[in-house]
């Protein structure tokens, strides 16, 4: 079956709210699951869909656009990683004959020094107080919701058994949660497992990395959008990209007592699309040994998403990127925005929004993008 997937037999994806979806590129599902659900009808179903039918899954449709565009979905890596298991028997009820998920995405709860145009309360504990602060740039936060209210009990007892773990945020670095399940792995002398971190690379928190470090295992992806300037102001005022750059090399060269492999993770959102490519570039040059720059497509807000930007907008970019010898290895990122066809709606809502942020944040677009600030002049 082509498009099967081990995702729902292995993996749980868990946000800040304590909810749980079948893995990150998973679209919406109503309602949410809970963190104890392994076993619910709704998992059953899902797991019995996957092993009976070719179809893609409602859920799956990130997946399938990004194999469509030729690139590398989650679906493949959950593949991959089964395999790399030995291949545990699959069944419908709790997933594989281990009986509880073997492998966690993570995000324990909101605490976050950056605030990136991007994000929501729900992932930066800066936006929410943001959103406090300014309710109209953020309509519809809930100034009572609870973002830091994760229950690890049930994760700290399956220590032995977890396979991989994913750590995001918020800011994996500064969770307390995040420390004491590093710390039960450590005790339990589960070290050996896969153990991927996404970090803002704002500082390299010596507590943090002496844990972190003794893994065998380590997989870390440092969040830059944009060489220079351009990622201070998409990631708030509080960024500051030569440290950030410079943090980079600081977690390459810690004492590692085992494998690390790190990358660079960029979403790339209307702003850097005449320029994005510019971070890989970069990164090959001073920091050969980095693995990837991983380059992904914002889908979410809408307005962010450079998928429905002006047909002329892509040529531009396009045309910009092989001037500029940007294009080959970005191909699919063309392509995928290529997909959808033009909704000025978002691009009016991305300018006036912008405005609005720009001048709350005391950041203008026109001092960090200059190019999109203009063709923005033009939208009505
Ligand atoms: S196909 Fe993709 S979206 Fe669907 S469960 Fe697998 S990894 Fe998640």
């Amino acid at each position: 079956m082509s498009n099967f997937c081990f995702a729902p037999f292995i993996h749980r994806y868990i946000d800040t709210r304590s909810n749980s979806l079948l893995c990150c590129a998973q679209r919406k599902m109503q309602p949410p699951l809970e963190l104890k659900d392994w076993e619910s009808k709704d998992y059953q179903r899902i797991r019995n869909s996957m092993l009976t039918t070719d179809e893609w899954l409602p859920e799956c449709g990130e997946c399938k656009e990004r194999e469509e565009a030729g690139a590398t979905s989650s679906r493949m890596i959950y593949n991959r990683f089964y395999k790399n298991l030995g291949e545990p028997e699959l069944n419908i009820i709790n997933g594989t004959s281990y009986e509880v998920p073997i492998s966690y995405d993570l995000r324990m709860n909101n605490l976050c020094n950056l605030s990136c145009r991007m994000c929501g309360p729900e992932s930066s504990s800066q936006i929410f107080k943001e959103a406090i602060k300014h309710p109209h740039l953020w309509p519809g936060t809930k100034t009572k919701e609870n973002y830091n209210n994760m229950n690890v009990e049930y994760i700290l007892e399956n220590a032995e058994n977890m396979f991989e773990l994913k750590l995001l945020g918020g800011e994996p670095t500064v969770q307390p949660e995040t420390k004491a399940i590093l710390q039960r792995l450590v005790d339990v002398g589960n070290i050996n497992l896969r153990l991927n971190m996404t970090t803002n690379g704002t500082n390299v928190n010596a507590n943090y990395y002496d844990l972190i470090k003794q893994f065998k295992n380590v997989f870390i992806q440092v969040s830059i959008d944009h060489y220079g300037p351009g990622h201070e102001y998409i990631r708030g005022p509080a960024a500051d990209f030569p440290t950030i750059w410079n943090n980079v090399k600081r977690i390459y060269e810690q004492d590692w007592a085992g494998n690390l492999s790190m990358e660079l993770a960029q979403s790339i959102q209307t702003f850097q699309i005449f320029d994005f490519w510019k971070l890989k570039q970069e990164a090959s040059i001073q920091y050969p040994w980095l693995d990837d720059v991983a380059s992904f497509i914002v889908y979410d807000p809408d307005m962010y998403s450079p998928r429905f930007i002006p047909k002329e907008w892509k040529e531009k970019a396009i045309d910009i990127a092989k001037a500029e010898d940007g294009y080959e290895g970005y191909k699919h990122i063309f392509y995928l925005i290529n997909e959808y066809e033009t909704d000025l709606t978002h691009v009016i809502e991305l300018k006036k929004y912008t405005e609005m942020m720009d001048f709350a944040r005391g950041q203008y677009l026109k001092d960090y993008f200059p190019y999109v600030h203009s063709l923005l002049q033009d939208i009505e």
